[in-house]
């Protein structure tokens, strides 16, 4: 067994959708060491192995696991966070004890869409950005020839939640990410 035990630390709002939550839980153990071995078994997760990170969507869940924490987004209350941790928790100690059958995997595998940094902006297609859709500016951002500073709605209050999403996305990526201090806060 790997991980013996975990606990719910902080429960934030979401201000993008008042009716869910951000959670964020300590783990017992470090876990990292399992995280070549679920990048291997699960299909579609973004690992990124110099940050020691290992971001999985479940059920348009976003859930980032780090050495010592996991976060949860897009969560509709305690039970549901309690519900997938207690997954995790399951499938990281199952992973770990078959860890000898499986090859593991340290590429950064799942490459980043368009579409999954699209789904994460405001959707005006305000233009401020200088591109003429989301869509586009998506594109651009995937393809590293613009900053995901340059929309500057992201960077309002309303847009916390999907600006925290989209840091973790774009960092877990291996993306550089901005140096500004609303994308980084947790
Ligand atoms: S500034 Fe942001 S919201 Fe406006 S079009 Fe560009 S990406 Fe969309």
């Amino acid at each position: 067994m790997l991980l013996r035990s975990y606990k719910i630390t902080r429960t934030l709002p979401c201000l993008a959708d008042p009716m869910k939550i951000r959670v964020i839980a300590e783990v017992s153990e470090e876990i990292q060491e399992v995280f070549p071995y679920l990048n291997a078994v699960l299909k579609g997760c973004i690992y990124n192995h110099p940050a020691n990170t290992l971001t999985i969507r479940k059920d348009q869940k976003l859930i980032t696991l780090h050495s010592l924490h996991i976060t949860l987004a897009k969560i509709e209350d305690e039970n549901e966070a309690e519900g997938l941790l207690q997954w995790l928790e399951d499938l990281i100690n199952e992973t770990y004890e078959s860890r000898a059958k499986i090859e593991p995997n340290y590429s950064m595998a799942a490459e980043l869409k368009a579409l999954d940094i699209f789904k994460l902006l405001p959707g005006a297609n305000c233009k401020k950005c200088g591109e003429p859709t989301c869509l586009a500016f998506a594109v651009k951002v995937v393809g590293r020839d613009i900053e995901i500073t340059k929309c500057d709605p992201l960077f309002s209050e309303k847009y916390q939640e999907k600006r925290k999403v989209l840091g973790e996305l774009l960092h877990a990526a291996g993306y550089a990410i901005p140096n500004h201090p609303f994308m980084s806060e947790r």
